[in-house]
């Protein structure tokens, strides 16, 4: 299957204003859950195509295309800024302002792209719209916001997401890396991996710096769970699973001869196979446990602070989309990739109602920046994508492919 010259025809004659569309985007970026602006300009878009959108999970919008008799088809793209302070240099940079949830105002940006995958769903629905002689069957666009915490797509179907629309029998979705645009990477069973994030608090008694003695030192204590989680992966996983244990901060104490009485610290987990976090996550337990028994301290207390779940193609579909994607848009620009340790709250969508779902990634940069190292990838202050034209029309192209690969006629 190729897609019909009318409908590409139009995507090339609509790109010009899809450029401005995404550039707006990127200039108006929002933080996770906060997305009011976003969803508002979605909406408004959407009911210009004469679509009903509504809201769902808070800043979520979802918007049903029915389109006569045939197949339900779920399509996601999620929302969200990063808290980030754009260096791109770019004409449209974003100078757009944000406040964290503890208060803090931070410098908002698209450092994730999900600019380039708003302006995607809402061209899937243009086109859509405006070629219904093309397919029959319904599609269901849902607008995720939260993604970067892993909260929208909970939040959405917690909503009553699957009471409000048709049920679908597949959900698609993608997300822009820093590959040559042009290309698209699809994994064949877990795209990426798992990921779990807790906060320790280690429990110490405070003491004068010169009374070591009368102290349980938290700094000590919480150093030696830093340091004998490094062997879960190295001593406890085989080396043909995949785990990362990452401690990612650590803050203990005011003033050097003081032994402050706790220490703070987040781990970041991730895995791709069921059995592995199992294990990480117990391994992770038991130390903690047992440094803080070594110390003579209390246990200490371990907050999940939020986890993704596994973003799975099926592997049958996943196949049948590889190939359809390399009829439309070439061998060589569809490569089959193993799994990636990002992670992504999209599985969540196919998850709850048990059914496949295939997510994939396509190009942002021209090959020349490629070749010559990209300035930044994903959630750095560098990341924009320098060859929007041929990175979106990809994008739509390949949405388009998946989407009426099942309710195409
Ligand atoms: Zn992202
Ligand atoms: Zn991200």
């Amino acid at each position: 299957m190729t897609l019909p010259t009318t409908i590409l025809d139009d995507l090339a004659a609509g790109m010009d204003d899809l450029e401005t569309l995404y550039r707006e985007f990127h200039q108006m970026p929002e933080l996770s859950m906060e997305e009011h602006r976003t969803a508002e300009k979605i909406s408004e878009h959407l009911r210009g195509l004469g679509l009903e959108p509504f809201l769902c999970g808070g800043t979520g919008v979802v918007a049903e295309l029915r389109n006569g008799e045939g197949p339900v088809v779920a399509y996601r793209a999620d929302t969200d800024g990063l808290p980030i302070e754009e260096d791109t240099g770019l004409p449209y940079a974003s100078t757009a302002t944000g406040v964290l949830p503890d208060g803090t105002e931070t410098k908002v940006m698209h450092g994730c792209g999900h600019d380039t995958h708003i302006s995607t769903g809402l061209e899937l629905a243009r086109l859509l719209t405006e070629h219904r002689d093309a397919w029959s069957g319904t599609v269901v666009f849902l607008f995720q916001p939260g993604e970067e915490t892993s909260a929208g797509a909970v939040a959405m179907v917690e909503d009553d997401l699957w009471d409000r629309v048709s049920v679908p029998e597949v959900a698609y979705g993608q997300h822009v890396w820093p590959g040559v645009a042009g290309t698209v990477n699809v994994s064949v069973g877990t795209a990426m991996a798992m990921a779990d994030s807790l906060e320790v608090t280690v429990h110490g008694r405070q003491a004068h710096g010169s009374q070591p003695e009368a102290s349980i030192d938290p700094i000590v204590l919480g150093a030696h769970m830093v340091t004998r989680l490094q062997t879960v992966v190295s001593r406890e996983i085989s080396g043909s699973d995949m785990a990362v244990v990452t401690v990612g901060t650590f803050h203990a104490g005011t003033k050097e001869n003081i032994i402050p009485d706790r220490a703070v610290f987040k781990i970041n987990i991730r895995t791709f196979e069921p059995a592995v976090r199992d294990k990480v996550l117990e391994a992770v337990k038991r130390i903690l446990e047992g440094e803080a028994l070594a110390s003579g301290a209390p246990a200490p207390t371990v907050r999940e602070m939020y986890r993704f779940p596994r973003c799975f193609n099926d592997e049958a579909e996943a196949r049948s989309l590889i190939g359809a994607l390399r009829a439309e848009l070439g061998e060589d620009a569809v490569r089959e990739t193993p799994p990636v340790t990002g992670s992504e709250d999209f599985g969540v969508f196919p998850d709850s109602l048990g059914i496949p779902g295939v997510y994939w990634f396509f190009g942002g940069y021209s090959a020349e920046t490629v070749e010559n190292g990209i300035p930044g990838g994903n959630h750095s202050p560098f990341f924009g994508p320098d060859d929007v034209r041929t990175s979106l029309t990809t994008s739509v192209r390949a949405g388009l492919t998946a989407i009426l690969s099942r309710v195409g006629v």
